[in-house]
């Protein structure tokens, strides 16, 4: 499997940037985890939008969802162009099947509820969830593949249900909206100290940052969570991926 980033920020993109947006590859299939402001416009940089089948949708916060329509628009064109035959198909949490009803536009997209204890496959991926303590439903996701795993916390407060579903992942990719000593948990968040004791309690392989804060240094982030986990860290960027190959460990 191959993870890419297309976008990073949290709240809004910055200039030329992108909100919350992964690209999940396997044997041929293409799926994202999220499709935030600005994703349709940093996407082909990483694959062509007709390649992408399915969307799983965290939760419906703007930064996640906001190029959704947009992400339809292109796949309208696209079959009409007869550049694809294929439907999107949109996986969103149960709670909110009412706010993504807009988004059911077939035969362009078709829009399907998953819960925790559902689980979705992408190629030879199984994706499992967690329920994560946010203001609104959402949900992290575990993405494995024979030994391999990678983790996304989406939006979320520290707790160690979450570092537990996260044990042994070779990679974390974890919201980091606040920098040491602030209070992100008030708002639903992680800061990089919570983002490091994640990656340290879960024993993972790797940790990548992303949500990241429009203010302050983003390199001490980094310094932050090297403080709480003895792993590398680094900040996520567009086009940063990783690909695990199958049956290896
Ligand atoms: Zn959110
Ligand atoms: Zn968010």
């Amino acid at each position: 499997m191959k993870i890419s980033v297309a976008g990073y920020w949290g709240a809004y993109p910055e200039k030329d940037g992108a909100t919350s947006c992964f690209v999940l590859e396997s044997e041929g299939e293409v799926m994202l985890l999220d499709c935030g402001s600005g994703a349709v416009s940093a996407l082909p940089h990483i694959t062509p939008l007709e390649d992408i089948t399915d969307v799983v949708v965290s939760h419906r916060h703007h930064d996640h969802t906001a190029d959704l329509g947009a992400l339809v628009y292109s796949r309208i064109v696209a079959m009409e162009l007869e550049n694809s035959d294929e439907s999107l198909n949109f996986h969103v949490p149960k709670a909110e099947k009412d706010f993504f009803e807009v988004f059911n536009k077939e035969p362009f997209s078709k829009v399907e509820t998953y819960e925790e204890t559902d689980q979705l496959t992408c190629g030879s991926v199984t994706l499992s969830f967690m329920k994560t303590d946010h203001p609104v439903p959402c949900m992290a996701v575990r993405l494995q593949e024979e030994k391999r795993s990678i983790v996304y916390t989406a939006d979320t407060v520290y707790s160690p249900e979450l570092a537990a579903f996260s044990e042994g992942a070779d990679l974390i990719i974890a919201e980091c909206s606040f920098y040491k000593g602030q209070d992100a948990a008030r708002y639903g968040h992680m800061s990089s100290t919570d983002a490091g004791r994640l990656a340290e309690e879960a024993d993972a392989g790797e940790l990548w940052l992303t949500h990241l804060p429009h203010f302050g240094n983003h390199n001490d982030l980094i310094r932050e969570a090297e403080g709480e986990y003895s792993g590398y860290v680094q900040l996520a960027f567009r086009g940063l991926s990783k690909e695990y190959e199958e049956n290896t460990r």
